[in-house]
């Protein structure tokens, strides 16, 4: 048992990073807001102000602000994974295999005519909600919703294809099968590439904050250009994005091929060149662990089955294979989202901490370099104090043993005087 959680533990590593880091950098935060709060109360409660200025007081507030606002920023960080390619190649058969479970409808190249966004509720039950818009919708809906979506007669609004439905799935606390949710981890399920996109805005509204890009392509065909196109412009807007490539149905090509491993090779070899020299975005080391050759559907079913969620899995021969190659992207995929979710979200946070502490820094030295002049000033002006209270003392032991001498002649002089009378 004792194993298990061990495994546990180490599986769940990579993902649990990223809320360590969560915690640590809140715990940075939580003192740094503590400090400048000491800080603002000190300057406030000196009265004599003549060494803080308006401007350092000022500085403090807005440090303070800057606090509260990435405080806020940071909680809702999370890390986000984009799934794209064609209706129809196993996007959300994929998605659900990696939940083990089936959230989002699947087969029949079905609705997914705008973006659905996979993410963690903490409420027992899941609801959607359209982008923003607060008004929560009946999970059945979600099968529907994509005519719904299109339907003049609808109640709900009308919504373009780069528009997006959030799916919020209960975390179901303790369950491993919800860990992706459950450790911050958002999907993103695109409409197929294939229905006349509009990758720029798409790009622009959905994938500029995405740690990792999964295109899940169709082993039995290769790349198309629309497939292509879209990865060559995140490619150029994004720097270096995470692109992991599936090659999906290969249940299907292993059955249906007999010279399955020329052509494992071909498919290898058209990938690696698309990912290494067309969009440059890793090297012919990394790119080993970026595609893998998968059955989602096998996947999916036999986790529901594990689950008692179904009586029967599909499995086709050489199923574990598969099986084996689809945990080894998992990890790979759960490494990477981690690493870049922590590089690129804390990084930022983490340098505008730097500078807000060489901002408080510098506050704080112009405000003891004044404190330190006005001293000096102080003290320049009581030493002349002193010196002429000195003069003054010097001055007055002269004039008290002058009158003192006068005082003596005079009397020795009547002295003199009355004997001589
Ligand atoms: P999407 O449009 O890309 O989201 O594709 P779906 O996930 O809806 O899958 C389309 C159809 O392909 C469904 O009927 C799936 O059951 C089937 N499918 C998905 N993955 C596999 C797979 O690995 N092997 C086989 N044989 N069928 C699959």
């Amino acid at each position: 048992h004792s194993l298990k959680n061990t495994r546990r533990a180490a599986d769940n590593e990579p993902l649990l990073r990223f809320r360590e880091a969560k915690k640590v950098l809140g715990d940075v935060y939580g003192e740094l807001k503590e400090n400048v709060g000491e800080l603002e109360a000190v300057y406030k409660d000196i009265k004599e102000n003549d060494f803080v200025s308006a401007e350092q007081r000022a500085e403090v507030e807005a440090i303070r602000d800057s606090i509260k606002t990435i405080m806020d920023t940071f909680q809702r960080d999370n890390m986000k994974v984009v799934f794209f390619g064609r209706t129809s190649n196993g996007k959300s058969t994929t998605i659900n295999a990696m939940l083990h479970e089936k959230v989002l409808p699947q087969g029949m190249g079905h609705t997914t005519c705008c973006f659905l966004q996979v993410e963690g509720s903490e409420e027992e039950v899941g609801h959607l909600q359209l982008d923003d818009n607060p008004q929560r919708i009946d999970m059945q809906m979600l099968g529907k919703i994509g005519h719904a979506l299109s339907d003049e007669n609808s109640d709900l609004p009308a919504m373009g294809q780069d528009s997006l439905l959030r799916v919020f799935h209960p975390k179901q606390t303790n369950s491993e099968e919800c860990r992706l949710l459950q450790n911050d981890v958002v999907i993103l399920d695109s409409p197929g590439v294939d229905l006349s996109p509009e990758f720029d805005s798409w790009i622009d509204k959905h994938c500029l904050d995405a740690d990792v890009f999964v295109l899940v392509s169709n082993a039995e065909s290769t790349l198309t250009q629309a497939e292509k196109n879209f990865f060559l412009r995140v490619a150029k807007k994004l720097s270096k994005p995470n692109v992991f490539i599936l090659n999906n149905r290969w249940d299907a090509s292993a059955a249906e091929t007999e010279n399955i491993e020329e052509v494992k090779k071909q498919h290898l070899t058209r990938f690696r060149h698309f990912l290494v020299d067309e969009l440059d975005v890793c090297s012919e080391r990394e790119v080993n662990d970026r595609i893998f050759f998968v059955s989602s559907r096998e996947v999916l079913e036999s986790r529901l089955k594990a689950r008692g969620l179904v009586q029967k899995a599909y499995q086709a021969e050489g199923h574990g294979t598969r099986a084996l190659e689809f945990q080894n992207f998992e990890r790979h995929f759960e490494q990477c989202i981690s690493r870049s979710a922590i590089h690129t979200k804390f990084e930022a946070h983490n340098r505008r901490a730097h500078e807000m502490i060489g901002k408080m820094r510098l506050n704080l030295n112009s405000v003891l370099t004044s404190a330190a002049d006005q001293r000096s000033k102080l003290q320049n002006s009581l030493n002349e104090s002193t010196r002429v209270f000195n003069e003054c003392r010097v001055n007055f032991t002269q004039f008290e043993q002058a009158y003192r001498e006068q005082t003596e002649r005079l009397r020795a002089e009547v002295h003199l005087k009355v004997s001589a009378d």
